[in-house]
């Protein structure tokens, strides 16, 4: 478990990022809720790694403390070098600009900037001009050439989180994190999306880090985290979707039995774990 996580074989890149026994506690006294309880996991470079869960085990909630988008209750998040929170709220603006792309499972395009805008917007609110030979290569590899003057409304789904993708990616970002990214997306759309990232990591050296239900997704990356309760429970090395299908009937039996009373996603995740997804034919 966490052991294997620390273990330097299994880390032929580095460590792209970590969290140290970190706490998010939102609400308080009886509206308590601990979404993270003392989540220990590195991040290596030049990985596809996925985190998997039942809904409520705390995957967005880790997904936004790593990128900076939350604050965290304890614990230390470290982006490449940088301990976040050491940072000045100037210096975290510009250290999730520069270093870190997030890719929103809705997307959250601009609907009244074309497709190319959408990719450039966060170099263009850094004042960056966009690498010329690293934008081709976004761009060739979201297959987007003949879409860059179309609005979110004139794409397809699929196309539209490519956009999102091409966004995360454009200005080569140390670290991508995606959460649920083909949640909304049908199987052929999700492929597309599931191949550049990957891609984006064989070919282009990046770091992705993906929230997913789907087994099918996993399969496609190098490394499953398991959260459970805020927890890590398990992982998994170069996933099968065969193996994660496996391993998720065997989580969701106990957890279910076990789950809080404010968990009423549960049962959702039950068909999730059975390979039926609620949110297909996007
Ligand atoms: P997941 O992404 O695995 O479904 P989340 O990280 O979204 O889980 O949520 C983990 C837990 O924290 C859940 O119980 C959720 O209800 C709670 N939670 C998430 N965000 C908030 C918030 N802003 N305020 C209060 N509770 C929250
Ligand atoms: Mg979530």
């Amino acid at each position: 478990m966490t052991e294997t996580a620390t273990n330097p074989t299994l880390a032929p890149n580095g460590v792209a990022a970590s969290v140290e026994d970190l706490t998010k506690v939102y609400g308080k006294g009886d509206a308590e809720v601990r979404a993270l309880d003392g989540v220990s996991l590195q991040i290596y470079s030049q990985q596809f790694t996925a985190v998997m869960g039942p809904s409520g085990s705390g995957k967005s909630t880790l997904m936004h403390c790593f990128a900076a988008l939350d604050t965290v209750t304890s614990g230390t998040v470290v982006i490449g070098d940088t301990t976040l929170g050491s940072q000045k709220d100037k210096q975290l603006t510009r250290l999730r600009r520069d270093r870190i792309g997030f890719v929103f499972q809705s997307y959250n395009l601009v609907p009244t900037l074309t497709a190319e805008e959408n990719i450039l917007l966060p170099l263009s609110i850094a004042g960056r001009k966009p690498d010329k030979e690293w934008y081709d290569t976004v761009i060739e590899a979201v297959a987007l050439r003949d879409r860059l003057d179309h609005r979110p409304n004139e794409l397809s789904g699929g196309q539209q989180q490519r956009v999102a993708v091409a966004r995360a990616l454009a200005s080569k970002p140390a670290i991508v994190f995606a959460d649920e990214p083909t949640g909304n997306l049908d199987s052929r759309s999700g492929a597309e999306v599931l191949q550049l990232l990957q891609r984006s990591v064989d070919e282009f050296g990046q770091t992705v880090v993906m929230v997913t239900h789907d087994p099918v997704a996993a399969g496609y990356t190098d490394r499953v985290i398991f959260l459970a309760d805020g927890r890590v429970v398990e992982e998994m090395q170069d996933p099968t979707a065969e193996r994660v299908l496996e391993r998720m009937t065997l989580f969701t039996q106990p957890a279910a039995a076990t789950a809080r009373p404010d968990d009423a996603d549960d049962a959702d995740d039950a068909d999730d774990a059975a390979g039926t997804t609620d949110e297909a034919g996007a």
